[in-house]
């Protein structure tokens, strides 16, 4: 497991925006790419339309992962998320988190107007901060 994920600016902004347009429910889905560079943004249908909780349709997720394998892209993160608490896995996060090859990305839009946007990695109830990056066009090929 890598210790950063890299995510280009234009993702980081289409995450926010997806996750604003869903407000007051949560919005999901998935962020795919290379090398643990995020390059491609699944916006995913919430099928709980809740403000409390989310779940991917599976008929979606399929042909996301299969769109994912198609590209030869990896699946690097799972995005959701909190309407009212902290970017931070809640109980129920923690609980369903099934796939720990992914790290789960969560947007806080507590402040609407400034959202915070964190990563973990979780796997078997354990939690573990890894940290965002973000990419401008000048900063894409180096570092
Ligand atoms: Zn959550």
């Amino acid at each position: 497991m890598k210790e950063l994920l890299y995510i280009n600016k234009e993702c980081y902004e289409e995450v926010i925006a997806h996750t604003k347009e869903g407000f007051p429910d949560e919005a999901c889905g998935i962020l795919a790419g290379n090398d643990s560079i995020v390059s491609k943004v699944y916006k995913m249908v919430n099928a709980d339309q809740s403000p409390l909780t989310y779940f991917m349709d599976p008929k979606e997720l399929f042909q996301v992962v299969k769109d994912i394998r198609n590209n030869n892209f990896e699946m690097l993160a799972i995005y959701h998320s909190h309407t009212a608490s902290e970017a931070y896995p809640s109980a129920t996060d923690i609980k369903s988190a099934l796939y720990p090859d992914s790290l789960y990305v969560i947007v806080s839009l507590r402040e609407f107007n400034s959202p915070k946007v964190r990563a973990f990695h979780i796997d078997e109830g354990n939690v573990t901060e890894k940290e965002i990056r973000i990419l401008d066009k000048e900063n894409q090929n180096g570092d």
